[in-house]
């Protein structure tokens, strides 16, 4: 299937009109660490969300040894993160962990990058 993309960067069907994870409330960001990606950021909406390097992924990272599909955030009241088991062991705060919650200011590990996770 041929995608197109939102301007955040999000794979959508050519015939949908709206991107379903923009239009669903922001949530937060992931901040990646290291001096010199400031500013790097992608954003979190309300909903399940993939994280990895296929197109198909919503937070598609690119660069940094992820797995297409690397692991999947869940996001409602609170905020949790599933390590699907494709590529590095997820950290977070340097631990291996294969799921947990997450709360404002934790980093995560992915595969060769980090991130600080910011929560609304
Ligand atoms: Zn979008």
């Amino acid at each position: 299937m041929r995608f197109k993309y939102c301007k955040e960067g999000h794979a959508m069907d050519p015939s949908w009109k709206l991107c379903p994870v923009c239009i669903a409330p922001l949530k937060g960001w992931l901040v990646r660490l290291g001096e010199k990606h400031t500013g790097e950021v992608y954003t979190i909406h309300e909903g399940k969300s993939f994280i990895g390097s296929g197109a198909e992924c919503e937070i598609r990272i690119l660069g940094g040894n992820l797995a297409r599909q690397h692991a999947f955030l869940v996001v409602s009241d609170i905020c949790s993160i599933v390590d699907m088991g494709n590529g590095e062991p997820l950290k977070i705060n340097n631990a291996v962990l294969v799921k947990s919650a997450l709360i404002d200011g934790d980093v995560l590990l992915l595969g060769d990058f980090s991130f600080k996770i910011k929560l609304l």
